[in-house]
């Protein structure tokens, strides 16, 4: 990617999963980023540490950053050197103004690409089971804005003209005017019958459907508080939806959650809630960066031979290990015939990644069970065992092994510290909407978001969560910080949590 470029890119309609592959990559790698409100914070999550994010859309209550004054950064920016990202919702040149930039960046003098995203309108059809061409039925598709202002010198849309038959219009930024729009196309000789499918906050978990007629749409949008962002869908074809609807018909779609992870990680239990449907909201609470004191490592390495255990808490363990462990040896025969035990599956999946098959789990994935595991082994007795932990790792399980008489040498491999919340657009999310539940998953994430709570605190529409908890440990330290538990998984693992939360989240138990 050259130095001193712009890259106006789309970043699809919010589902993150749907932006492409050289979205993701410009995104990884630019310097700066600047981008627009619909923008999803997962995809703003894949930026590099130290890349300078610029919010240029609208805050609540306060207009967005001015067209002219978005170019003139855009420029700057470039002719200090940056890669930049200028990232748009849906499509760059479907009403986002991207071509507005590009002339701009073309008269400067600086070099540009322009990445195609999936437009809304692309997305709601897709996610609302509504086919925006077919065969029989639709052989025009018309994508039109509903937002004319009469202060604006924009072209107006020439609604007595749009094709009535055979055709699926697609109407963006219209649900404020959504009576005046229905007017112009009744006028226009469009049947009350036609069928109209308005797609809020289409492709996200939180996507909500208002389906009806053309005679009696505004009506129903009315009672069911249809808002933006939607699409509005009218043709024959929006009535297709009770058959191939297939994502809202998903466990938990329309549910909101969070969960907590680590910056820069991608959490397993969001991707299982995901694919049911759920929106999910990932709050970084912590960062986690390798760290490992190069004599310890070396001294490590010299005996490894002599360790007859090594035992890893987490999957970062595994993964800052290795990197050092690579940096010493170049071969993994290196590790020799070291017996390898792991708190739970995450971990052993990592440890997979390197083609090492791991010896233990324990059924629980805590460090109280891990230990029992492995005094149960009966193996313990002056055995050498290397404990591969962070700076926060629980004592508790160096207390237990030494207990059970092993040699334990403690090998610390990463830091976690706390972010910072107050600018996260995770975060932010949170604070504005609220969500359905919050999901813990371990003692570290309870007490960090309890160390994060002043940036958390709810606003007033905000929706209140209840919390979930994977198992007793869990439990255990929300009790201790005073935090209510509505519901606590059957078995300590993410499989049972899911469960949990489809029982008393899902569509079924509503
Ligand atoms: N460039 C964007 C459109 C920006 S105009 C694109 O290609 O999609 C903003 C309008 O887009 C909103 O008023 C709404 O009509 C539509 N829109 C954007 N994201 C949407 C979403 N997730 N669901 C429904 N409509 C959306």
């Amino acid at each position: 990617m050259p130095k001193g470029a712009v890259y106006l890119v789309g970043a699809g309609p919010g589902n993150p999963g749907l932006i492409t592959v050289r979205a993701k990559e410009l995104i990884e790698s630019c310097d700066t980023l600047i981008y627009d409100s619909l923008v999803h914070p997962a995809v703003l999550a894949l930026q590099k540490v130290g890349c300078e994010q610029i919010f240029v859309g609208k805050k609540s209550g306060c207009h967005s950053v001015p067209q002219s004054e978005i170019q003139t950064l855009l420029v700057a920016k470039a002719k200090e050197g940056k890669r930049v990202v200028r990232l748009k919702g849906g499509d760059p040149f479907i009403f986002g103004r991207g071509s507005e930039e590009a002339l701009y960046l073309h008269r400067e003098g600086i070099d540009f690409e322009i990445v195609p995203g999936i437009t809304a309108a692309i997305g709601a059809g897709a996610f609302s089971g509504t086919p925006l061409t077919q065969r029989n039925s639709s052989s025009t598709l018309v994508i039109v804005t509903g937002h004319e202002d009469p202060e604006k010198p924009e072209a107006s849309v020439d609604w007595a003209n749009i094709p009535r038959t055979n055709s699926t219009l697609c109407v963006y930024m219209g649900v404020s005017r959504l009576d005046s729009i229905v007017g112009s196309l009744l006028e226009a000789g469009f049947k009350d019958s036609t069928p109209v499918a308005c797609v809020e906050w289409a492709t996200l978990g939180c996507q909500r459907v208002c389906r009806g007629v053309l005679g009696t749409i505004c009506g129903d949008a009315k009672q069911f508080r249809l808002s933006s962002p939607a699409v509005i869908i009218i043709g024959e074809n929006a009535g297709m939806g009770d058959e191939i609807s297939w994502f809202e018909s998903r466990p938990l779609q329309g549910r909101r959650f969070v969960v907590t992870r680590s910056q820069g990680q991608a959490s397993e239990l969001s991707e299982k809630l995901e694919l049911l449907g759920a929106e999910v909201i990932g709050l970084p609470l912590i960062s986690i960066t390798k760290n490992v004191d190069e004599q310890t490592r070396d001294d490590i390495f010299a005996e490894l031979a002599s360790y007859d255990w090594v035992v890893f808490s987490s999957p970062n363990g595994v993964r800052y290990f290795f990197e050092a462990f690579f940096e010493k040896f170049e071969d993994i025969r290196s590790l020799g015939f070291i017996r390898i035990a792991a708190v739970g599956k995450s971990t052993a999946k990592e440890i997979k990644k390197f083609y090492v098959t791991t010896d233990l789990i324990p059924d629980e994935a805590n460090a109280e069970s891990l230990a029992d595991a492995l005094v149960a082994t009966d193996s313990l007795d002056s055995a050498k065992v290397l404990l591969v932990t962070g700076n926060l790792g629980r004592d508790i399980l160096l207390k237990k092994l030494e207990e059970a008489r092993a040699i334990v040498d403690r090998f610390e491999v990463y830091q976690t510290q706390p972010t910072d919340l107050s600018s996260d657009p995770a975060a932010k999310v949170f604070r504005e909407q609220g969500a359905d539940a919050i999901l813990f998953t371990s003692s570290s994430g309870v007490k960090s978001f309890v160390d994060q709570a002043k940036d958390l605190v709810l606003g007033a529409d905000a929706i209140r969560p209840k919390t979930v908890s994977i198992g007793p440990i869990t439990s255990a330290s929300m009790e201790q910080f005073g935090m209510p538990r509505n519901f606590q998984a059957k078995e300590a693992s993410l499989d049972s949590l899911v469960d949990e939360i489809v029982r008393n989240f899902g569509k079924d138990s509503k």
